[in-house]
């Protein structure tokens, strides 16, 4: 049995993250990780923004591949607009370097990690966890971290399952894909409920997809071969990786419960209409650090719960709500709606909008400055004012 102050069930950008800042603290910090190396398997598309990244104290290394200044949306039916402000807004990252580089940040900072191990199970009126692989038998920290991902094994043991994801495969191969822009492919015959994504990473190009009903892997050979957006661009010979992954599409509004706090992806911490959780799942388990520090230092350890869904609700409850009403609406456009969605990215006062208001990792402020001209949007779209956004 071991006895840490804080057990983190999962070595991704989350919990490598946290157990960093908790281990700089003093914290006895245990980070267990069901595969035998950090960051492998990697299905992302790696985009994430420079701003936050900053924020969050993280500099540039060379895990960055690129850097993107516009992105650039393509209908079904072959309608296109780029759009950008002039600066660098978000960096490609290499996913499984970067994970493999916080683990060294934490590691450095004295975490412990054990490798193969996985949590199997948790007895939650106990607290005591049990894991198997390379070290097998049981864990009884004073906080338990659920970092597990989507599918995630503490959040479940705590009975706050959720069912709803996106469903998405990717592949990194060769290809025509400009450096700079990030390529959105738009449409419900390819990416029902979703979309899908196109970016140069170094030497290859990533080409993903995301739907909410149906096989990815299906509907990302039928994009690569017949969006007019990215068909013909790709060599569908050379596969560099492939992998399938789900996304979270909703989150949980009391991510705690007793001494068990859940970060990231095991929350539903993406941001609701890209899916991208690096940067608010981070952002999360920074609240979540600062909750446990405070509960410590007030000898409380059980206190870290309220402290953070205190936080998290301050800080991002409702950002998450905004988007995932508005990631509602975008995702259940028509195709021919989608078209003129397209067309108006042009417009000379949609753009000045989003020049102005957009920030890469918090969407709701577009959204609530798009909403005096949303009559004019729905207008435009033709469709009925019913929306809970107006
Ligand atoms: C195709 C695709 C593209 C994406 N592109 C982007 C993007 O461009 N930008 C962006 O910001 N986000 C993107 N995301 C989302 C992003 O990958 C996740 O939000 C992010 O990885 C969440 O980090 P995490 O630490 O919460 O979980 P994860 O990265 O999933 O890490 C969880 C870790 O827990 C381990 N684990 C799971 N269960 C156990 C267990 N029982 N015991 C021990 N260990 C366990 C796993 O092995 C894994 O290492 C994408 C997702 C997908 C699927």
């Amino acid at each position: 049995m071991i006895y840490p102050d804080v057990l983190i069930v999962g070595a991704g950008p989350c919990g490598s993250f946290l157990a960093k800042i908790l281990s700089e603290k003093g914290l006895e910090v245990v980070v267990v990780e069901e595969h035998p190396q950090i960051g492998h398997p990697s299905c992302c598309a790696g985009i994430v923004g420079i701003r936050g990244m900053r924020a969050l104290g993280i500099k540039k290394e060379d895990w960055v591949l690129g850097e993107l200044k516009s992105a650039q949306f393509f209908s079904s039916s072959g309608l296109s607009s780029k759009i950008g402000r002039g600066g660098k807004e978000a960096w490609v990252i290499d996913r499984a370097a970067f994970d493999r580089w916080l683990a060294e940040e934490a590691l450095n900072a004295g975490a412990e990690f054990y490798l193969s191990t996985r949590c199997i199970g948790i007895d939650c009126s106990t607290s005591k966890v049990k894991l198997s692989g390379v070290f097998s038998g049981f864990a009884k920290p004073s906080i338990i971290i659920g970092s597990d991902g989507f599918s995630s094994i503490v959040r479940k043991s705590l009975g706050l399952d959720f069912g709803e994801f996106t469903f998405c495969a990717q592949i990194e191969t060769k290809g025509e894909i400009e450096e700079g822009t990030a390529e959105i492919y738009l449409g419900q015959r390819f990416s029902p409920g979703f979309f899908a994504w196109g970016v140069r990473a170094g030497d290859v190009c990533r080409i993903g997809l995301g739907t909410t009903s149906g096989n990815p892997v299906r509907y990302l050979r039928n994009l690569i071969a017949k969006h007019p957006g990215i068909a013909g661009r790709v060599k569908q010979k050379v596969v560099v990786s492939a992998g399938v992954k789900a996304i979270p599409r909703t989150f949980l509004s009391s991510p705690a419960r007793d001494n068990f706090l859940l970060v990231g992806d095991a929350a539903g911490q993406v941001k609701q209409i890209t899916g991208g959780g690096i940067f608010l799942g981070m952002f999360c388990a920074n609240i979540a650090a600062l909750s446990i520090l405070r509960a410590f230092e007030e000898e409380k350890p059980k206190k870290a719960s309220k402290f953070y869904i205190q936080m998290f609700r301050k800080e991002l409850l409702s950002e998450l709500e905004v988007s995932k009403l508005a990631s509602r609406f975008l995702f259940n456009l028509s195709d021919k709606k989608i078209d003129t969605l397209v067309s108006l990215l042009e417009d000379q006062m949609f753009i000045g909008i989003v020049k102005s208001a957009f920030d890469f990792d918090f969407h709701s402020s577009l959204i609530k400055a798009l909403i005096p001209v949303f009559p004019e949007i729905l207008g435009k779209l033709k469709v009925r004012r019913k929306s809970r956004l107006i």
